[in-house]
């Protein structure tokens, strides 16, 4: 509501300012503001100005009075003296050249040229007439009058009589005309008296009603001089006037009274004569004596009046001057604290667009400008923390700090530049950790991120000044070491990370504490010096090193070379090849016979894996069988192995019914949740009973995963299948797998069938071996018997079932129809 009424006045100004740039706005809003301040201050110093001219003009008016006032004066003494006949006559000189002095000096201002001039030619006429006593007397009278009418021209002139003070104007009023009334009158009432006292009877009475008159005016006048004098004393506030006007006043007043009570009983008594000439003469002086102080004390006080003024007038003057200094320093400092800021939060601005985020504003006001620069600022910062944080997550592994790929590839092409440029030596370390996963499957992912930052910290230690330590992936680090002396420096090191990185490992806090170990595969590999290497190349090198190491049996160094490049580039094309094999019929087993211990028959055979390659021939299961575990090829070959066995199988049972068949199975297998329903649809699409079928299980396998090995093994034996414990003896534990799992048979491994005949030990295995599937009730299979000594030893200790060269080797499923025809041995 408010806002919208302040929008609704103020728009219109809003609109217009905004329009201005700074320094314009502070200049227009500056000049609105100290223009009429000035005119002001101009106008009232004008004013006092005037007033200084106006009273200067009256001093003017003053300086005429005075001299003009003791010249009228000495005329009327003149005319005395003109009237009395006595022969002198007072010299008017010194006055005249007085007045002529000044109005020559004021005439251009008073201009009272033309009327001085007429007097001074009356006085001078007066002064030189000869003819009788009255005609003198009327003479000086003309140039007494042309004297006074001169002294109240210069008074209008002057100003005097709009003199604004009442004490100055009475002063005036007193000087300008009262006081030459006066000793004109009492000059003349001397003179009327001996004029009169000298006239005819006829002539008294005029002469006496003229003394009347005087005195009338005397009178008069002396009352009106006194209420000036009494106006003066009250109004003044200047002491010494009022004591210089007062004492002239008395003596003037004194001797108007006794002028006046002469005068009064002259005319009473009609006796002009009895006028004394020394009371009117008293009278005389101390008029004119008045007028002189009454001059002075009136130049005093126009002075005072004039200095105030003026010294108002420069007060103000100061007063403005300073005030629009002070206002004009403080615009401009407005200014400049809005326009400094601004200045200052657009650079930073400009800056920051163009990419530089460190640079902040600087403001020190305490305006809402210092509150957008602070907000400014932080904004700033938050968007450099987050484009820091953004650079540091696109180049660094967010879990352990350690730069990553792109970082580390990166690195490494400098790296290889400087290299080659110096010509030093520099190799890439690449780390793969050790019994990681199972860390990270069972204890869970935070322990294995905790694993992952420990291991980074320690790579961080051992590494050297100008190494790099990266993470590549997973459990995959990556250091690269340039500038090396001898190649041995750069294998101590993967030496101490090997060393290191298996020291044990503190996870988890509390009661949750506990100590895990893990190892590292280490590969190294040097940079050439040909200059075609891609930090790619060097750091696949380095992989195909640390892929040997783990080959080779883990916590292990491998350094880099052509023969290594060879051998995996061969494991990656057998790979391929492997997957072709497996749909296109490459992969046929090869079929060994099981024999009954004491006839000797065959019960049934063990399909063993081979690979008929198109370039290669014919491939046993040492040259992809693992291969076929690593890669997970081998879920599929283990099925096509198992549907082709007991295909084969169903046919020969045609000849030889119970023929039964062994098939291996591999972790891997196992692990693989559908196992189970692939054994059964291999069961029901060949049409073979689930008891003539026995898979073959290593220890090894079993330990991979107990859980789930056990739930699958426990679901096949369900189906009727047979499960054997392939190569028995050789693993660690062997008689905890037979209780927990469904195990119906033992095979012991052929090392222990070699030794028997003079291997003493081996021989005490299998025996021990053929009393425990005794007590345990399993059937037991010995392998590799290959000659009759074993047969022999094996059958005297009762072994049930075997198999070996000695009976019959691996062969393909196309010669077995022919073994079975064949006759077989009856032993005895
Ligand atoms: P195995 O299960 O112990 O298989 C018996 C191996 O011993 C066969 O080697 C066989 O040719 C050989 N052998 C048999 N009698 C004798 C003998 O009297 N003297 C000697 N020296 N050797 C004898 P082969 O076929 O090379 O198989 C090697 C291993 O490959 C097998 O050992 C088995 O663990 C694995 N394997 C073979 N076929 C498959 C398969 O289909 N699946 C899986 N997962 N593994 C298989
Ligand atoms: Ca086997
Ligand atoms: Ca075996």
């Amino acid at each position: 509501m408010i806002t919208r009424a302040v929008g609704l006045v103020f728009g219109a100004a809003a609109t217009l300012i905004g329009r201005l740039r700074y320094a314009q706005k502070f200049f227009v809003v500056g000049l609105v503001l100290l223009l009429p301040l000035g005119f002001v201050a101009a106008a009232y110093v004008e004013l006092q100005r005037d007033q200084v001219a106006f009273s200067a003009k009256e001093r003017d008016g003053v300086a005429c009075l005075a001299p003009l006032a003791h010249l009228a004066s000495r005329v009327a003494q003149a005319r005395h003296v003109a009237v009395t006949g006595d022969g002198g006559s007072v010299v008017l000189d010194r006055e005249i050249s007085t007045v002529d002095a000044v109005n020559r000096r004021l005439t251009s201002i008073l201009g009272t040229g033309d009327a001085w001039a007429g007097a001074r030619g009356l006085i001078i006429a007066a002064q030189s007439a000869t003819g009788p006593a009255s005609e003198r007397y009327e003479g000086y009278n003309a140039a007494m009058q042309s004297i006074l009418d001169l002294i109240v021209r210069v008074g209008d002139a002057s100003n005097l009589t709009l003199d604004p003070d009442i004490d100055s104007y009475y002063l005036m009023d007193t000087l300008q005309f009262r006081l030459p009334v006066v000793l004109d009158n009492a000059g003349r009432s001397a003179d009327l008296a001996v004029l009169a006292a000298s006239a005819p009877a006829s002539a008294r009475t005029d002469a006496l009603i003229d003394l009347g008159l005087t005195n009338g005016v005397l009178t008069a006048t002396r009352a009106t001089v006194a209420r000036a004098v009494a106006t003066i004393m009250a109004k003044t506030a200047d002491s010494g006037v009022r004591l210089d006007t007062g004492a002239s006043f008395r003596r003037l007043d004194d001797a108007m009274a006794r002028l006046t009570a002469t005068l009064a009983a002259a005319v009473k008594d009609r006796r002009p004569g009895d006028i004394p000439a020394d009371v009117s003469d008293a009278v005389r002086v101390a008029a004119t004596d008045f007028a002189a102080q009454a001059a002075t004390s009136l130049d005093r006080l126009l002075r005072v009046r004039i200095d105030g003024f003026s010294g108002r007038a420069e007060r103000v003057e100061l007063a403005t001057g300073l005030a629009a200094l002070l206002a004009a320093y403080l615009f401009v400092g407005f200014y400049l604290s809005v326009a400094w800021p601004i200045r200052r939060i657009m650079a930073t601005l400009h800056a920051v667009a163009g990419g530089d985020l460190t640079r902040r504003v600087a403001v020190d006001t305490r305006d809402e400008l210092s509150s957008v620069a602070r907000a400014l600022n932080e904004t700033v910062a938050r968007t450099e923390a987050a484009t820091n944080r953004l650079a540091q997550q696109a180049t660094h592994d967010t879990l352990t700090g350690l730069p990553n790929r792109a970082l580390v590839l990166d690195r490494l092409e400098q790296a290889l530049t400087r290299s080659r440029r110096d010509g030093t030596l520099m190799a890439v370390l690449f780390i793969d950790l050790d019994r990681f996963k199972p860390i990270n499957d069972s204890l869970g992912h935070h322990t294995g991120d905790e694993v992952l930052i420990e291991i980074a910290g320690r790579l961080t230690t051992i590494s050297r000044g100008g190494d790099t330590v990266a993470r590549l992936a997973g459990d995959e680090f990556v250091v690269i070491c340039p500038d090396l002396v001898v190649p041995d420096t750069a294998t101590g090191t993967a030496d101490l990370i090997m060393t290191d990185l298996s020291r044990p490992i503190m996870v988890g806090t509390g009661a949750a504490a506990r100590e895990v170990t893990v190892g590292a595969s280490v590969g190294i590999a040097f940079a050439d010096q040909t200059g075609d290497q891609t930090p790619e190349d060097l750091v696949r090198d380095a992989d195909v090193a640390m892929y040997q190491a783990k080959q080779r049996g883990r916590g292990r160094v491998v350094i880099f070379n052509e023969t290594l490049r060879t051998a995996v580039e061969l494991r990656l094309r057998t790979q391929e090849e492997l997957r072709h094999a497996i749909t296109g019929g490459q992969i046929r087993p090869h079929f060994q016979p099981i024999v009954d211990g004491v006839t000797a028959s065959v019960v049934g055979f063990e399909a063993l894996a081979r690979w008929q390659h198109p370039a290669r021939g014919l491939l046993g299961p040492g040259d992809f069988i693992e291969l076929a575990e690593e890669t997970g090829l081998i879920v599929p070959l283990g099925a096509e192995i198992l549907a082709q066995a007991c295909a084969r199988t169903v046919r020969w049972q045609q000849h030889q019914p119970g023929l039964r068949v062994a098939v291996n199975v591999a972790s891997a297998q196992l692990a693989d949740p559908s196992f189970a329903s692939t054994v059964a649809a291999v069961l029901a699409e060949t049409g073979l009973e689930a008891h003539a079928l026995s898979l073959e299980i290593t220890e090894t396998t079993l330990m991979a995963d107990t859980n789930a090995a056990a739930e699958t093994l426990r679901a096949i034996a369900a189906l009727g299948v047979r499960l054997e414990l392939d190569d028995f003896g050789t693993g660690y534990s062997s008689m905890t797998y037979l209780r927990r799992f469904p195990v119906q048979a033992l095979k012991i491994d052929r090392s222990f069938v070699a030794g028997i005949g003079h291997d003493r030990e081996d021989e005490a295995i299998v025996e021990m071996i053929l009393n425990l599937a005794q007590v345990l009730d399993l059937r037991v299979v010995a392998e590799g018997v290959e000659t009759a000594d074993q047969l022999a030893r094996l059958r005297r200790l009762g072994c049930p079932l075997m198999q070996g060269f000695y009976f019959g080797r691996p062969m393909p499923a196309e010669q077995i129809d022919d073994f079975l025809r064949a006759p077989q041995p009856i032993l005895s």
